[in-house]
């Protein structure tokens, strides 16, 4: 009974695997095509100033509307335009569209020309030999100036880069883009490394804020996020904290001196109009 049973968890194991392997593949068929097909859409997620709750901006989320599976997050794409070389045209578009969608907010708001947009870049547009040159294009065709982007790059995608690979990044900051560094604290952190990188903020992984979602917090995940929060600002750079799900959670970030929060709580990726909206709403 124990081999039958067994034998029918293989079955199940490879007919899931066999599922796994099909949908990539159909995936994979469908993705060249996708960006002239229109299929692909850009949700925002604001960027809340915990001192005074004010939205400073908001991170642009791709998502793939496919004719078969219907929505589909970036996990599930981003792996397959990485490997057919497609997140170069892609991450252009997102590109593109969030520079636009900045310059439209900034018009809306009149009397708030700091609203931001932040776009991710993937390993692939960071090697990139035009990175610097169609960022600069995309800046100017939207009419916007270089501190209304910032640059989210994660931190494993930095590993390893030595001056010639940061170059680039470098010249995009020195040019006033924002450099954030994405899902912080997850990869191999040599902190002495990051005094090296060309980055302005630190975007702190959920994993580390999730230990206070209801009090009490995790006395652990509370040390951990003080001890970055100040080296963070001793080195000057920004903390974003990225999940905020809770009131309780976002009241004990904004008492560790975390600068800005993303999150459920304030609200959840949605369309650009949606935005606008809470923009306006703190203005009054
Ligand atoms: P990320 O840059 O770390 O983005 C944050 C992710 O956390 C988003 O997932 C967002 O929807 C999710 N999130 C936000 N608030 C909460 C919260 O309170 N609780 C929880 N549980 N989750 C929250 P999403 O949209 O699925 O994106 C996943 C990743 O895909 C992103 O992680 C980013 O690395 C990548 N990505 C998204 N858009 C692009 C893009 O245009 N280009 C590239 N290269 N990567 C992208
Ligand atoms: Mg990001
Ligand atoms: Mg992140
Ligand atoms: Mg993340």
């Amino acid at each position: 009974r124990a081999k039958a049973a067994g034998g029918n968890r293989f079955e199940i194991a490879d007919a899931d695997s066999n599922a796994r392997v099909i949908a990539r593949h159909s995936l994979t068929n469908g993705l060249p095509s996708a960006l002239e097909k229109g299929e692909f859409f850009i949700e925002y997620q604001p960027l809340v100033r915990l001192t005074d709750g004010t939205v400073r901006g908001a991170e642009a989320l791709v998502r793939w509307l496919h004719p078969l599976h219907g929505v589909l997050g970036p996990d599930q794409f981003i792996p397959l335009a990485e490997d057919t070389g497609l997140i170069v045209p892609l991450g252009r578009w997102v590109l593109e569209q969030a520079a636009r969608q900045a310059r439209e907010w900034r018009d809306a708001a009149e009397d708030d020309a700091s609203l931001r947009v932040n776009v991710n870049l993937s390993p692939c547009q960071l090697s990139h030999p035009k990175l610097v040159a169609d960022t600069v294009a995309v800046l100017e065709d939207a009419g916007l100036c270089p501190s209304a982007l910032c640059l989210e790059v994660t931190e494993n995608d930095l590993i390893g880069a030595d001056e010639t690979a940061l170059r680039p990044l470098r010249q995009l900051a020195d040019l006033g883009v924002d450099i954030a560094l994405d899902d912080f604290g997850t990869g191999y952190s040599n902190l002495s490394y990051l005094r090296r990188l060309p980055v302005s903020t630190l975007k702190l992984d959920r994993s580390f804020t999730r230990g206070m979602q209801r009090a009490p917090a995790d006395p652990v995940d509370v040390k951990i996020v003080e001890g970055i929060v100040s080296l963070a600002h001793t080195l000057d750079l920004a903390v974003t904290v990225e999940g905020v799900e809770t009131a309780v959670q976002a009241e004990h970030l904004r008492g560790l001196g975390c600068d800005t929060a993303q999150g459920w709580y304030y609200a959840r990726p949605g369309p650009p109009e949606r935005l606008h909206t809470l923009a306006l709403a703190d203005a009054n």
